[in-house]
């Protein structure tokens, strides 16, 4: 059995519930692909609106954080119990804005990773380098410690139904994609990576997302690739043009 493409839309701070509530209403009809798994990564005061207008449709909601306690006094933060109580079924770890404007670290993504996995939820883990790691060629080095310490302690059996979005920093709202060669080479070493730190039935199975400006007019390219199931996208998943998107797969 092949893998599922997963196509998922960051929608980043934008959208107000009313705003979000009609945005979800004009893609609903867009997105109806049974051949992939559809995710609208919403904001957290947009999860109980949109959960309710996309009810009974192929449509999934993820969250775009999530601290790793369950309830007490974390003022702010937004806990997996809500998540899941709220209807989320993925939630977005470790976004490259979340670790540059909010300092998160690979240990805190792990702590949340773990908690999210414990809660039924499905994390979208989140790697990727920045222009300089590229050219200074340390690319591979920086994501597979990301990966590495991302997953400690998750098992292989938890690894298998997870996913990984590989999304250069550099490529991210940038309007400047990675080509669907560079795209692919990562997916496959961070494939290869989860073989070396499971096995072979593991690496198989996890979905390794591209992100990365990803617009209707590149995803069947990247979509294409051996490695590349699916894609994570911020600018283009506000816009109707999400609709070729999710049809690219
Ligand atoms: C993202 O933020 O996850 C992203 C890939 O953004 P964009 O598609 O706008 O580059």
């Amino acid at each position: 059995m092949g893998r599922k493409k997963i196509i998922a839309g960051n929608w980043k701070m934008n959208m107000t519930p009313s705003e979000a509530v009609k945005l979800a209403e004009t893609l609903k009809p867009l997105v109806n692909n049974e051949k992939a798994d559809v995710v609208f990564g919403v904001p957290a005061i947009d999860i109980v609106p949109v959960a309710e207008a996309v009810r009974g449709t192929n449509i999934e909601l993820a969250a775009q954080n999530m601290y790793f306690e369950e309830k007490g006094a974390y003022t702010g933060e937004i806990s997996p119990l809500m998540l899941a109580d709220a209807g989320v079924r993925y939630v977005i770890l470790g976004h490259s804005e979340r670790r540059e404007y909010f300092k998160e670290t690979n240990a805190d993504i792990n702590k949340k990773v773990l908690c999210a996995l414990a809660h039924g939820l499905t994390p979208i883990m989140c790697c990727g380098e920045s222009l300089e790691q590229r050219e200074m060629g340390v690319t591979m080095d920086f994501i597979r410690q990301q990966i590495k310490e991302g997953l400690c302690e998750v098992t292989a059996e938890q690894a298998k139904g997870m996913v990984i979005a590989y999304e250069p920093i550099w490529a991210i709202g940038t309007g400047k994609t990675a080509t669907s060669e560079q795209a692919e080479e990562v997916c496959r070493a961070i494939r290869e990576c989860i073989c070396e730190i499971y096995d072979a039935d593991t690496a198989e199975a996890i979905r390794i997302q591209y992100g990365g400006s990803v617009n209707a007019g590149n995803a069947a390219e990247l979509f294409a690739m051996p490695d590349i199931d699916g894609g994570l996208v911020g600018g283009a998943s506000l816009k109707e043009d999400f609709g070729k998107i999710v049809f690219s797969a």
